[in-house]
């Protein structure tokens, strides 16, 4: 079969029709360029956040068709999960399991996912976009926040199985450990994951101060 698609992202997209948020006009190879570049955004993103939140639709759209919540507390859990990032395997095959429950095939899913080379190479070579600024000097806040959660999260683990092999706690080796940092609003009761916030690029919709965020390269004198 020929394929009438450039790469993996295309594909995919096309699949599980992939669409920007409603708020943006026009397509979606337009709306991942915007991004990257930074067009019409206060921040350019990096590769690996529009990988993320490109591959977050797909288990959005697949969860949606199979009615099982989609709320972005659970996409972010079950992401990084499914991506094995720093959750124990036990954790990993009791989400596939409960996935199964609600008729999603957990490890066809994951294969669904595009890498970061993928992305980018969708963005340089498909889609012929160029970025002045690297990545690394955009990106490097979301890898500290990504680290410290690791961190925080292997520390506990190791004192809670501890504790689970003093039984101090029993049945502690069968729970699941959640270790997301989340931002509350002071004003209402919005709650949003740390990734969700970095994202939006608010904490609330309702309720935020009017500036405008900083450009860094531009003093105020
Ligand atoms: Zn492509
Ligand atoms: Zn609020």
């Amino acid at each position: 079969m020929g394929s009438k698609h450039c790469c993996k992202v295309d594909r995919v997209r096309a699949t599980h029709d992939i669409l920007p948020p409603s708020r943006v006009d026009g397509d979606l190879d337009t709306y991942l360029v915007d991004r990257w570049t930074g067009e019409g955004e206060a921040e350019p993103a990096g590769v690996r956040t529009l990988t993320e939140w490109f591959n977050k639709q797909v288990l959005k759209t697949m969860y949606r068709n199979h009615g099982r919540s989609d709320s972005s507390v659970r996409i972010d859990s079950d992401y990084e999960a499914l991506q094995g990032n720093g959750v124990p395997e036990h954790e990993r095959a009791e989400l596939l399991s409960e996935l199964a429950d609600d008729g999603i095939d957990g490890e066809a899913a994951t294969k669904q996912f595009i890498g970061k080379s993928t992305m980018s190479r969708h963005l340089k070579e498909c889609l012929d976009a160029t970025k002045e600024i690297p990545d690394s000097e955009t990106e490097w806040e979301a890898d500290r926040i990504r680290i410290a959660t690791n961190n925080y999260r292997s520390h506990l683990e190791s004192a809670l199985q501890s504790l689970g092999t003093k039984d101090r706690i029993r049945g502690v080796d069968e729970a699941t450990l959640q270790t997301q940092a989340y931002l509350s609003c002071p004003e209402c009761p919005t709650r949003v994951t740390v990734e969700q916030a970095y994202e939006q690029g608010y904490v609330c919709a309702e309720h935020h101060s009017e500036t405008p965020r900083q450009d860094p390269t531009q003093q105020s004198d």
